[in-house]
C-alpha cells in the first residue's frame, strides 16, 4: 500500500498537505518540532499515493510519498 513519510523536524507546520490531500489522510501532531512547530504526520492508512501532498509541500525534504511500482 502507498503511504508517506513526514521528515518532522523539515515541518513548518503551514498546513497545506493537510488541506490538499483528496483521502484525507495527514493531520497535525501534537508534539512540537525543533522548528516550534506542529508539524503533519501521517494517519496510518488510507493514502492513495497520489502524490499532492509532496507536490503542494514548500518544503523540499518534508515529505516522502512511497508507492509500489
Ligand atoms: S500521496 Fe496523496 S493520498 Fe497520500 S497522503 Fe499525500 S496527498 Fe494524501
Ligand atoms: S506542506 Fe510540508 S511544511 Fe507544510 S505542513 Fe505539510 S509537510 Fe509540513
Amino acid at each position: 500500500m502507498p503511504s508517506i513519510e513526514v521528515h518532522t523536524d523539515h515541518c513548518k507546520g503551514c498546513g497545506l498537505c493537510v488541506d490538499i490531500c483528496p483521502a484525507n489522510v495527514i493531520e497535525f501532531s501534537k508534539e512540537i518540532n525543533n522548528l516550534g512547530y506542529h508539524p503533519a504526520q501521517y494517519k496510518g492508512e488510507g493514502c492513495t499515493g497520489c502524490t499532492l501532498c509532496f507536490y503542494t509541500c514548500p518544503e523540499p525534504d518534508a515529505i516522502v510519498v512511497h508507492r509500489k511500482d
